[in-house]
Order: C-alpha cells, then sequence, then structure tokens
C-alpha cells in the first residue's frame, strides 16, 4: 500500500514509522524537505510536485488541516477521511456550524466580521473566548476577553476584515478527549477517554481515565457516522459544573491526547488509521495499562535531563528533531505504569525532570 500524507510534522512521522511495520511505503507532501515525516518518508514532495506526489500514491490522508483548498481539490478522490470532513475544518464558523445544524452541544456562540467584534462583543456579554475563524491551533489566534479594552490585543494581531467565533467561556470542571477510528467497512474502535491540561491554550498533559462518559462515547460515534469518516476523528469535550458535555472541536487525524496509544494501548491511534484506509481489519483500541503523555514545549533535547527520564521505568522518548521555537511541540513522553495514581506521579517527575513543572 503506498500512503500518502499531506503536511510533515511529527502526527505524520509517528505515523509512517508505525505504518513500516506493516509494510507500507510513505509519501509525504510538504514544503519544507527537513520535517520530521520526511525525514522517515520513501519520498518527500513539495507542493509544486503534486501531480507526482499524486501518481506515487494509492490512497492520501492528512496530519494537519490548514491545508490549501486548490490542493485539497486535487487529491480529494484518493483523500481519507474525506475533502468534505477536511473543508469543515477550514474555518472554525463552518465546523460550529455544523454543530448547531446537527444538534450536538457546543458552548454557546455567535460570530463577528472584524469591525462588529465590539458591537458583537457588548451584546453577547463577557467573559468571551474570541477565536480568529482560520488559521487556528495550539491557542494561536485564540483570546480570552474579559474586559473590551482587551480588544486591542486582538487587532495587535488580525486585520479589521477577519471574522471571528465568539465564544462564552466555560467555566468546565476538566477537559477530555476521545478518539474513535472508522474503517471503510464502517467499523468502529474507540480509545480510552483521556484528561486533558492544556497551558495557554496548548496540551502539556494527559492521561488515561477509567471514567465511561455515555453522552460523549454517543456523541464521537454518531460524529463519525455523520461525517461518513474513513480514518480517526479525535473529539476534544469539556465536561461542565453541571455534569453537561460540551464539544470544544474536533480534529480528523491523528490528535495529540493520543499519543500515549503508541505505548499504552494494543494498537496505536497511527496504526489504526492506517488499516482503516487501507481497508484492513482494525485492531483493538483497548488499554493494556494505565498510560499518559508529557509534551515537550519549546525545549531542546539539552534542556531536559534525558538522563534522568530515561531511569524512569515505564517512560519512553519521542524526540521530533524540528528547529526549536518558543512553546512548540519539540517532542513528548509517554508514559505507562499499573495504576492510574502512578501514571499521576510519574506525570510529576517527567514535569520535573523538564524543568515544567511551574506550568502545572
Ligand atoms: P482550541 O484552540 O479551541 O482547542 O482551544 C484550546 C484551549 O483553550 C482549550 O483546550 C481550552 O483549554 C481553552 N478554551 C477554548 N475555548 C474555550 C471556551 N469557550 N471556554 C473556556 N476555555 C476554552
Amino acid at each position: 500500500m503506498r500512503v500518502g500524507i499531506l503536511g510533515g510534522g511529527q502526527l505524520g512521522w509517528m505515523t509512517i514509522l508505525e505504518g513500516r511495520k506493516l509494510g507500507f511505503e510513505f509519501f509525504v507532501l510538504n514544503k519544507d524537505p527537513k520535517a520530521p515525516a520526511c525525514k522517515v518518508a520513501d519520498a518527500c514532495f513539495t507542493p509544486e510536485q503534486a501531480e507526482t506526489f499524486l501518481k506515487s500514491c494509492d490512497v492520501i490522508t492528512y496530519e494537519f488541516e490548514h491545508i490549501e483548498q486548490g490542493l485539497v481539490e486535487k487529491v480529494s478522490h484518493l483523500l481519507s477521511p474525506s475533502a468534505e470532513v477536511l473543508k469543515l475544518k477550514f474555518s472554525r464558523i463552518q465546523e460550529k456550524s455544523f454543530y448547531r445544524k446537527m444538534g450536538y452541544p457546543t458552548a454557546e456562540f455567535t460570530f463577528a466580521k472584524g469591525e462588529e467584534l465590539y458591537k458583537k462583543l457588548v451584546e453577547f456579554g463577557l467573559p468571551a473566548v474570541v477565536k480568529a475563524e482560520k488559521l487556528g491551533y495550539d491557542g494561536k489566534g485564540q483570546y480570552l476577553v474579559e474586559s473590551l479594552f482587551g480588544m486591542d490585543e486582538i487587532f495587535k494581531n488580525h486585520s479589521k476584515s477577519e471574522n471571528f467565533l465568539v465564544e462564552r467561556r466555560v467555566n468546565f470542571l476538566f477537559e477530555f478527549s476521545l478518539i474513535g477510528v472508522r474503517s471503510k467497512r464502517g467499523d468502529v474502535r474507540v480509545y480510552p477517554m483521556t484528561i486533558n491540561h492544556h497551558e495557554k491554550g496548548v496540551l502539556l498533559y494527559n492521561y488515561t481515565s477509567s471514567m465511561h462518559i455515555k453522552e460523549a462515547h454517543n456523541i464521537l460515534t454518531s460524529l463519525m457516522e455523520d461525517l461518513n469518516i474513513v480514518g480517526l476523528l479525535a473529539v476534544e469535550f469539556f465536561f461542565c459544573q453541571d455534569g453537561k458535555v460540551l464539544i470544544n472541536e474536533m480534529a480528523p487525524r491523528p490528535h495529540n491526547t493520543g499519543h500515549y496509544t503508541l505505548d499504552g494501548c494494543y494498537t496505536s491511534q497511527f496504526e489504526n488509521l492506517l488499516r482503516a484506509i487501507a481497508n484492513l481489519p482494525l485492531g483493538s483500541a483497548k488499554l493494556k495499562l494505565p498510560s499518559g503523555m508529557v509534551n515537550l514545549l519549546g525545549a531542546s533535547i539539552q534542556d531536559i535531563d534525558v538522563e534522568g527520564l530515561l531511569s524512569l521505568e515505564g517512560i519512553k522518548l519521542y524526540w521530533y528533531g524540528k528547529e526549536k521555537r518558543e512553546r512548540r511541540k519539540m517532542g513528548h513522553i509517554n508514559i505507562v505504569a499499573n495504576t492510574q495514581k502512578e501514571v499521576e506521579e510519574k506525570i510529576k517527575s517527567v514535569l520535573y525532570l523538564t524543568y515544567q513543572t511551574q506550568r502545572v
């Protein structure tokens, strides 16, 4: 099977490393040939070489969502999950409107065109979370507005012609996510839920929980059906004070909160993605042992205590080999242990050994 991947980041890198075991070949389309996935692919193509890339692939998937529309059209007949699903992710407004139309629960929201943001915020009420319609990820293009003075910050980074999503700030008890995989044959597996801790909009660590939130499970499986997903779908949720579950967002691709599946589950999210799009039987998504993950944000390998980390039992280091940038996801640590409590303790040790303790 010859698999094409749009995007060259760490999600593609892990997909390829997992897919090698299945004997698959991999072709990456990415601007930067030094990107992690390009280093382990059979060949890497630039967007200008899209035609040659296309000819090399039996099926194409993606590892990030911000892909140029023209390119998506060009490869859509081989794309899995489909171009229609990917297009929903081009605009936060479109995505949220889809949930509303289909009756899925989200935080209350409205939209605003740049110049009407002030008026919309006054009508909507504060505090609110303002999110730029396009290109937002890892807390980028996202602002908690507690007073109307806070709007200056937004227009430092955005033009008045941009559109914004305005959301009610959710006073959640915790955040969690669920990842599901659905094959061409319509078989479905759902990974255990993880509890996720973000720092300034970026995931810092997460761990598996034995909780089963039926409503979230139903939302995930129903979304996979509605969107006719062939591949992965990750859904991030808020668990509210009143016990209600709200969707924050979804991602139709491998997800950062599923990195633990490489070591904690019988079949990783990456392998199951490949099985799904190659029309093979899905693997078990069951947990072998309680697991967790810590992201290594904005660090170089010299900045972390590798010796100390690798001396801990049940710890695996994944280093992506990217150029260091502030708050960039540079690598992660997977953790497995006999109990959830032990996982949580190990997370604390890992945060300490990676000098990220102050962020908790
Ligand atoms: P996003 O980029 O939409 O995934 O948001 C990143 C993180 O920002 C989330 O995981 C939450 O921690 C926080 N966040 C986003 N939207 C809201 C909201 N409406 N209310 C409270 N926190 C939010």
